[in-house]
């Protein structure tokens, strides 16, 4: 069991970012891997293209994922609560762990893919083909 580094969701695995922080490059230089789960990760993603297609302005605050004082925007959290369900809340990540973000997200998308090509390889015989 993992948590996610957003939302703090505890899931059985997490989808990797990288975020790289500009401080500790010298000592991480390939940056450090933070896990994400896939509602956040969809968010986040989410947050990245509108980002890109609306020139979203972005206000100085503290990254969620990389910990960096730099320009950050909104990402909608919906974190699991106990007593209300699931509670919104707004995390601010940079643009450079958002476009990490949407590297994972393709990376993870694309696995899925594969994996269903996979599955639908192996049970492929129980389909039934409609006659054409
Ligand atoms: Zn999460
Ligand atoms: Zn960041």
């Amino acid at each position: 069991m993992t948590d996610c580094d957003l939302c703090g969701r505890g899931i059985p695995t997490v989808i990797p970012v990288r975020a790289i922080r500009p401080l500790l490059k010298f000592a991480y230089p390939e940056g450090v891997w933070k896990g994400l789960c896939e509602p956040c990760l969809d968010s986040a993603q989410k947050t990245y293209l509108t980002v890109n297609k609306n020139q979203t302005s972005c206000r100085k605050g503290k990254c969620a994922l990389c910990g960096d004082k730099t320009g950050v925007f909104p990402v909608e959290l919906q974190i699991p609560n106990f007593s209300k369900g699931v509670i919104k809340k707004d995390a601010d990540l940079c643009y450079r762990c958002l476009k990490s973000v949407d590297e994972a997200y393709i990376r993870y998308k694309k696995e899925q893919i594969e994996q269903d090509h996979e599955q639908g390889r192996i049970h492929g015989h129980e389909h039934v083909h409609p006659h054409h």
